[in-house]
């Protein structure tokens, strides 16, 4: 599975090649989420739109310009939500449109809820994915 978006005229292509890896929170993995699953849900997402963050690492291509001592990304993220740890939904698929976290939850379905960041060097494409737990 791959995922193609343009930003600035310039194509990006999201695959396996260039993954950088998925990485989790300290002792808060998920099971059952693949980067096929993550890159499945970013071509599910109808309004998925990258757009530019700045962090302090700077990408392995070492092309980036430095601004305030900070490099440019393009970013996107989304949610994911899980029960006993265990990827159950995420917040672009088609499933999710017909319900709602708090649903989910009342019923329970999901008990836990996960961002996950999809950040993109925009010199070399590269890419890494970092899911954190977080708040609804
Ligand atoms: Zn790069």
């Amino acid at each position: 599975m791959d995922y193609k978006f343009v930003y600035d005229e310039k194509e990006y292509i999201l695959t396996e090649e260039n993954c950088e890896g998925i990485f989790f929170d300290d002792e808060n993995e998920v099971t059952g989420l693949s980067l096929d699953t993550i890159l499945g849900a970013l071509n599910d997402g109808e309004e998925v739109n990258f757009s530019k963050e700045y962090y302090a690492g700077k990408c392995e291509c070492n092309t980036q310009e430095e601004i305030n001592k900070s490099y440019r990304y393009l970013e996107y993220h989304f949610y994911i939500y899980t029960k006993n740890k265990e990827y159950i939904i995420n917040t672009l698929s088609e499933e999710y449109k017909t319900t709602s976290f708090n649903r989910l939850f009342s019923i329970g379905k999901i008990d836990d809820s996960y961002i996950v960041n999809v950040t993109v060097c925009p010199n070399c494409g590269t890419y890494s994915i970092d899911i954190d737990q977080c708040t609804v």
